[in-house]
């Protein structure tokens, strides 16, 4: 079940935990909105607060829609409340992805229940209906 994506977060992350998880949710779920191809061409910006573990939403982001740091086509500004807006280059279309506070606020439970790679497979098996409002 997409252990090469889940390799891969790890790899790229540290470790699996449902905030990078819910990133990786919401950058593919913007990429496949706005029809627009990962890591060129579009930018991140990212509303979170600003320590772990919901900061590691954005190592999702990157990992998922591929804006990094080095290419400088993500920003982060610290909120108490989590979302992301993606926006295609050059006045394209921009899409905002609001994850469900709801489906966060019970990360902890989740983590403690299980371990932070339990709680981010539970994620992976979420719908993007579960795991996000409406698109505005
Ligand atoms: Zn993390």
């Amino acid at each position: 079940m997409n252990q090469q994506l889940i390799d891969r977060l790890r790899a790229f992350h540290g470790h699996l935990g449902p905030f990078a998880m819910l990133g990786y949710r919401a950058g593919k779920l913007a990429l496949a909105h706005l029809q627009a191809p990962s890591h060129f061409g579009i930018r991140a910006h990212v509303l979170c607060p600003p320590q772990t573990p919901p900061s590691c939403f954005v190592d999702g982001i990157q990992y998922g829609a591929g804006c990094t740091m080095g290419k400088g086509n993500i920003s982060m500004e610290a909120s108490e409340g989590i979302e992301v807006t993606v926006t295609v280059d050059d006045g394209g279309a921009s899409v905002v992805i609001r994850p469900r506070p709801e489906v966060y606020s019970s990360f902890a439970e989740w983590m403690k229940e299980g371990s932070d790679e339990t709680a981010a497979l539970r994620v992976l098996g979420m719908t993007d209906d579960e795991l996000f409002e409406p698109l505005a």
